[in-house]
């Protein structure tokens, strides 16, 4: 009996602050892997974000554990702590070499929405990037994907290193999570109700000093 070939395994890196996770990475990601076939997709809460240097970020434990309860009812989403082990900012190159490292034989992809995708190709080393993973962009409520200015580098990759796609729209960030929070409205339904507990039990987003007043 000879042996097959056994086909690569193909693997979805959705990195972000995840602070908090909400439905529109959750969708983006199942939307990704159900249009390219995906075997997994693999959330990476960043450590110290570069874009967000300077702002209050919530603890990485708390980023973390929130993702691991979005996601764990789904046989195909798991949640790495590659990034937030890493004791520096993270950039996306790190990233992927390390996804890159622990699957060696697997083909990446890598899901990023219309507003981090251009900053993460107008500032980061693209040659690298792209050798490293196929590039999913999907469409938010609120940001273009506009790729403009990046013709003239896209013109010299293959055409499948960056795919521009639609996706169900859900104006959901976690930013309109977080203030909705510490005002004391509902995040109920913006994000999956373990998380919805998780944010009450930890305090998470009200001000210090007005925890446990309704
Ligand atoms: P913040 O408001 O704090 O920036 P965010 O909602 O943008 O949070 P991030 O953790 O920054 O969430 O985003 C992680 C990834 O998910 C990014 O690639 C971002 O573009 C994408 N993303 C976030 N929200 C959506 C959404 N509603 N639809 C599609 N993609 C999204
Ligand atoms: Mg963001």
């Amino acid at each position: 009996m000879h042996e097959t070939a056994r086909p690569r395994r193909k693997l979805g890196v959705m990195g972000g602050t995840f602070d908090p996770v909400h439905h529109g990475h959750l969708v983006a990601a199942s939307e990704v892997a159900h249009l390219f076939d995906l075997d997994e997709v693999i959330f990476v809460p960043t450590g110290q974000p570069w874009q967000k240097a300077g702002k209050q970020v919530s603890p990485a434990e708390d980023r973390y554990l929130m993702t691991v309860i979005a996601t764990a009812s789904n046989p195909r989403f798991s949640v790495s702590r590659a990034d937030i082990e890493r004791n520096k900012v993270t950039y996306t190159v790190d990233t992927l070499r390390e996804m890159q490292s622990a699957h060696p034989d697997a083909e990446l992809y890598f899901i990023t929405g219309a507003d981090a995708l251009a900053n993460i190709l107008t500032w980061q080393d693209w040659a690298e990037l792209f050798e490293l993973a196929k590039f999913v962009g999907v469409s938010r409520p609120g940001y273009e994907l506009n790729t403009d200015h990046l013709e003239e580098h896209l013109r010299d990759l293959p055409a499948d290193a960056v795919t521009m796609i639609e996706i169900p729209a859900l104006a959901i960030s976690s930013s309109e999570c977080r203030r909705r929070a510490a005002q004391g409205r509902p995040v109920w339904y913006l994000v999956p109700d373990g998380v919805v507990q998780y944010i009450s039990k930890r305090h998470l987003y009200v001000p210090a000093g007005t925890e446990g007043k309704a």
